[in-house]
C-alpha cells in the first residue's frame, strides 16, 4: 500500500530550481523560494482539469440541452395551442359560411316571391285598367243610349206642343168662322 503523495515537484521556469509544492496548490499561482519568481503550478492531477472542464463543459451542454428541450417543450404546446385555435376557427369559419348560403338562398327565394308579387301586381293593374276602360265605354255607350231618347221625347214633345197650338188655332178659326155663320143664319154641325 502506498500512501497518497501530499506534494509535487514543480520547477521555476525562472531560476530552474525544483520545489516541493503541497499537491492542493495545483493550479495556482505560487512564488518561487529561491527568485520569487511567480508562476502558475500544475500538479500530477492537471489533467482532472481539462477532465473537469470537460465536465461542466458537459454539464453546460446538458444545461443547454434541457434549456432546448424546455424551449422545444414550450414550442409544441404553443403550437398545440395554435392548431386548435385554427380548428375552433375553422368550424366557426365553416358555421358562419352555411349561415352565409342559408341566408343567400332566403334572399333569393325572397326576390323571386317579389318578382311573383310585382308580375301578379302588374297583370291585376293591367286587368284594372281594362275593366275601366270597359266600363268607361259602357258608361258612354248607356250615356249616348239616355241621351237619344231624350232628344226624341224632347222632338216628341216640341210636334205635340206645335200640333197643340195648331188645334188651338184651328179651334179658335172654327169658332169664329161658326159665328160669323150664325150671324147669316147658317147652323153648323
Ligand atoms: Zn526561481
Amino acid at each position: 500500500m502506498s500512501a497518497m503523495p501530499s506534494h509535487f515537484e514543480a520547477v521555476c521556469p525562472n531560476c530552474l530550481v525544483g520545489l516541493r509544492v503541497p499537491l492542493s496548490y495545483s493550479g495556482c499561482n505560487v512564488l518561487c523560494n529561491h527568485c520569487e519568481h511567480k508562476f502558475r503550478v500544475f500538479g500530477p492531477d492537471h489533467l482532472a482539469t481539462p477532465n473537469r472542464t470537460l465536465a461542466s463543459a458537459e454539464q453546460a451542454h446538458g444545461d443547454e440541452r434541457s434549456r432546448l428541450d424546455e424551449q422545444h417543450h414550450q414550442a409544441r404546446e404553443e403550437l398545440e395551442s395554435a392548431r386548435s385555435e385554427i380548428r375552433v376557427l375553422q368550424a366557426r369559419l365553416s358555421e358562419l359560411l352555411d349561415l352565409r348560403d342559408q341566408l343567400k338562398a332566403e334572399l333569393e327565394a325572397q326576390r323571386s316571391r317579389h318578382a311573383e308579387q310585382i308580375a301578379e301586381h302588374h297583370a291585376r293593374a293591367e286587368a284594372n285598367a281594362h275593366l275601366v276602360e270597359r266600363l268607361k265605354a259602357e258608361i258612354l255607350t248607356i250615356a249616348q243610349s239616355r241621351s237619344a231618347p231624350d232628344a226624341d221625347l224632347e222632338a216628341a214633345r216640341e210636334e205635340i206642343a206645335d200640333l197643340r197650338a195648331k188645334l188651338a188655332d184651328t179651334e179658335s178659326t172654327k169658332r169664329s168662322m161658326s159665328s160669323l155663320l150664325e150671324g147669316m143664319g147658317i147652323r153648323l154641325h
